[in-house]
């Protein structure tokens, strides 16, 4: 099966060497091919280059892409998109001027989740994921990282896990699982916050290693939440257990988590409202992707990570969306790379760089996807004609895909 995309206006990513991530001022550049091809062969990238050298062979198909940019899928590395029901009523709450602190402490946020997602049968919580799993593919995404973390008991953690797993076998898009089970205290537990943790670690840890149902492992690493000290068990354990760390951090506070993160070699740290110069400092050099959710600062009306100061320290960045139903009930990764260019202060080239190569990363999927790579899964998005590929950003709420493509198949 074979399929050739002809007089691509720009064919963005294009990285003739396979890399991990991007850093620092190397963010800035996005090398592309304008008036180009690309050619699919069995669901992979096999060829490109300007139109003047297009193989003049038979394919199976033949897309004319006049006017249109092709750019390889949004990779969201951030997702608790496995969810039952949904949080309308704080939304009003907030408004109203409570706070998310306020509304946890009535017994809503994460515990709300945890009890509707209890009562929720595994099939009916698979049938509420696809939809919105369906939902982000046609938003671009062509890889997606997804957590548990709303179960909050040994079944019903596991029930999320068997839920991603089955999303992984039913669908094409690239998945990868995160044991969340430290994402907060459930009330059985309020006064026993170590014995939760053991729990998480000699009940559920060994039967997600049995079952092969996550890579990842994570914590919310916060004041009120997760200590620093507890991150280091579960990190520890996790890892016993295969789990590499993957942890929430400085959404709130500061209280050393980066610094954890990157001693046990955490793949990325995420959310970093809240950024010292020392954590800054402890992420230099280190294979840790920084990882900025935008449009959970701008649901919640939180400072934005320091992206801009970030990067001009050196370091990578990486974005994503967040979705879940507390903080961030949109997996739209076009509106995640707007804000982060509007709020952020990031250029478009930064923006699609930490969107898609360093988003693959951050879910240890660089050899797969992120760029337009030869041997890569040919995951993509065709546009529909636009001026430039800054006009994606900058024409913020739009929707600018004509058709997205994963495996090289488009989907319906
Ligand atoms: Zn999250």
């Amino acid at each position: 099966m074979t399929t050739l995309f002809k007089n691509i206006k720009e064919l963005i990513q294009v990285r003739d060497k396979q890399i991990d991530f991007v850093a620092g001022a190397e963010m800035k550049i996005l090398p592309t091919i304008k008036n180009a091809f690309l050619v699919v062969e069995n669901g992979l990238i096999s060829d490109y280059g300007k139109m003047d050298d297009c193989p003049n062979a038979e394919f199976d198909t033949v897309v004319d892409a006049t006017g249109k940019m092709i750019l390889p899928s949004w990779c969201d590395s951030h997702t608790h998109i496995v969810y039952a029901g949904n949080r309308e009523g704080e939304f009003v709450d907030r408004i109203n001027g409570l706070s998310y602190e306020d509304i946890a402490n009535n017994g809503g946020g994460i515990l709300n989740s945890a009890k509707k997602l209890q009562e929720t049968s595994e099939d009916d919580l698979y049938n509420q994921s696809k939809t919105r799993l369906e939902e982000v593919i046609q938003l671009g995404t062509g890889a997606v990282e997804i957590k548990s973390g709303y179960g909050l008991t040994a079944d019903a953690e596991l029930k999320m896990l068997r839920v991603i797993k089955r999303l992984k076998a039913a669908y094409p898009i690239e998945i990868k699982a995160t044991f969340l089970g430290a994402h907060a205290v459930p009330s059985n537990y309020k006064n026993n916050k170590a014995g939760y943790l053991k729990m998480l670690i000699d009940d559920v840890m060994p039967k997600i290693s049995s079952e092969n149902l996550a890579e990842y492992v994570d914590i919310f690493c916060e004041k009120g939440y997760f200590s620093v000290e507890d991150t280091e068990l579960i990190l520890v354990a996790g890892k016993k257990h295969g789990l590499t760390p993957k942890i929430h951090v400085n959404q709130f506070n500061a209280i050393g988590g980066v610094q954890v993160g990157v001693k046990y070699n955490a793949l990325s740290v995420d959310h970093l409202e809240i950024m010292r110069d020392e954590d800054i400092a402890a992420l230099k050099n280190t294979k840790t992707m920084p990882v900025a959710l935008p449009s959970c600062s701008y649901f919640l009306s939180i400072p934005y990570t320091p992206a801009r100061k970030m990067i001009d320290a050196g370091l990578p960045l990486a974005l994503a969306t967040d979705y879940n139903p507390g903080s961030t009930p949109s997996g739209n990764m076009n509106f995640v790379i707007s804000t982060a260019c509007i709020k952020m202060k990031i250029t478009p080239e930064e923006a699609i760089n930490a969107a898609t190569i360093n988003g693959a990363y951050a879910m240890g999927l660089e050899q797969q996807v992120g760029s337009i790579t030869k041997g890569k899964l040919a995951n993509f998005i065709l546009t529909k004609p636009i001026n430039s590929y800054g006009f994606i950003p900058y024409s913020f709420g739009n929707h600018h895909i004509e058709k997205v493509y994963l495996k090289g198949l488009e989907v319906e």
